[in-house]
């Protein structure tokens, strides 16, 4: 996964003329950190996982990201999600810098006290180096407001009243309103940026979903709201599909009771895969990374492909993709809304203070407005994809602020300053 966000970065870097030395300092992890976590089952096992902390850059501010708990979770994958969130943050203008994190095990095979033992560990393995002004962990894949909860409790202990140490909080505990939802939102609002440029709307088009979690099925209901058409979706246990569009208040129901979308009563069921290549005018990957390949890149209908998910897309794909005239928006761009509204709850963290839901969600719409934007400009005017266009973006951004703190303004090439 690393390699294929460095070759992303590599083309950005290209067409900026970016010395060799300094592309190695822009990928290069500021600091990694792996833990052992050793704890206690609750039959009396010892339990063995590993947890990782890579911290990529700081120029823009305390380093941001999210932690997952996946069997996968190792440290090409943690370094490889921090330097996304780098250039994420300074996407949006956010003034923050890039991390990830999380532990390589499997959260259904745990039970919620041996989860919360875990994660509490793991904290304490790592209280040094995070803070409300070093780096500040976010919900991600199989981690939530509980999890964000069980983290801002354990490092209090240590620290004192910190609830800026984490967002994604619960709304009773310090969270910010429309945390859960801002990710899917964010979507949403670049999605509609996009069919601006053809004078459509949401309800003028059809849209299949991979992934049906926090960030799929938050998307999927505020696409559905304005009218959009989701015609299929797919989680671990399957694909669902009904052309004529797929009642999504229904399938959340659904899914509170029976925690999967098999089985939906109102769509007929498909083979998961399929819902990335089936006929629908907007694919949205909302799940893992790696979703759309050289293996099927071919055959996906959409004309655009919104990247909820983080690297879901490869770069041989991506390139097939554009070659056939499809448009990808980066996950750089089109997931930022979460850690947006990360930025919200943190700052409300520091002022002791609550904004109202009318208020973050004006604030998250004018963010990602105006990076989907920024980005289309730099697009059209330099004849890039919108990641290449997004990464030229996030990269000034960075080093501008990297050289007037080290005071190495001179050394930039002239491509940096304009
Ligand atoms: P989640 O754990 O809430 O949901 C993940 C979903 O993906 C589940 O529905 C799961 O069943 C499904 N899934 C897993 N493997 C699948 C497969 N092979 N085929 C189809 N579906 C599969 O996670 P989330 O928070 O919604 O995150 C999803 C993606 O969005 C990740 O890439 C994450 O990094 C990214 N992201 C999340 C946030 C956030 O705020 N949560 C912010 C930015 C980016």
């Amino acid at each position: 996964m690393l390699e294929a966000s460095n070759m992303f970065f590599s083309r950005a870097a290209d067409h900026l003329e970016l010395s060799d030395r300094l592309r190695t300092i822009l990928i290069t992890p500021r600091r990694v950190v792996r833990v052992e976590i050793v704890t206690e089952s609750d039959d009396g096992e010892l339990l063995h996982h590993l947890g990782y902390r890579v911290q990529h850059n700081t120029a823009r501010g305390p380093m941001k990201g999210g932690l997952r708990f996946h069997p996968s979770m190792d440290e090409d994958h943690a370094s490889s999600l921090a330097s996304l969130m780098t250039w994420k943050t300074a996407v949006v203008d956010i003034p923050y810098g890039g991390a990830k994190g999380g532990i390589n095990c499997d959260p259904s095979k745990l039970s919620e006290s041996e989860l919360h033992r875990i994660t509490t560990t793991f904290v304490e393995l790592i209280r040094e180096v995070i803070g409300p002004t070093i780096d500040i962990p976010a919900p991600d894949v199989n981690t939530n407001a509980k999890v964000m909860a069980w983290i801002m409790d354990e490092y209090s202990k240590f620290y004192g009243f910190s609830p800026a140490v984490v967002t994604g909080k619960p709304v009773d505990l310090f969270g910010s309103l429309g945390r859960e939802e801002a990710t899917g939102r964010g979507v949403m609002y670049s999605l509609e940026e996009f069919l601006k440029g053809s004078g459509r709307k949401l309800a003028d088009v059809s849209v299949a979903i991979q992934g049906f979690g926090n960030v799929g099925s938050n998307a999927a209901r505020l696409i559905a709201e304005q009218g959009g058409r989701i015609v299929a979706v797919s989680d671990i246990s399957g694909g669902i599909a009904n052309e004529t569009g797929i009642d999504i208040s229904r399938l959340l129901q659904w899914v509170e009771s029976n925690k999967v979308v098999a089985g939906f009563p109102g769509a007929d069921a498909i083979d998961g895969a399929a819902v990335l290549t089936c006929k629908a005018d907007v694919l949205i990957p909302a799940a893992l990374e790696g979703a759309i390949t050289v293996d099927n890149a071919q055959q996906v209908q959409a004309e655009v492909v919104v990247e909820a998910a983080n690297g879901p897309v490869s770069p041989e794909a991506h390139d097939i993709l554009t070659a056939r005239g499809i448009t990808v928006i980066p996950d750089i761009l089109a997931n930022a809304g979460g850690v947006t509204v990360s930025y919200f709850e943190w700052s409300q963290n520091i002022q002791q203070f609550r904004w109202e839901l009318e208020r973050v969600n004006l604030e998250l719409e004018r963010v990602m407005r105006r990076a989907y934007n920024d980005v289309a400009t730099i697009a059209r005017e330099s004849n890039l994809d919108l990641r290449t266009a997004a990464l030229v973006l996030a990269i000034k951004r960075v080093v501008r602020a990297a050289t007037y703190r080290n005071n190495i303004r001179h050394l930039l090439p002239p491509a940096l300053l304009q």
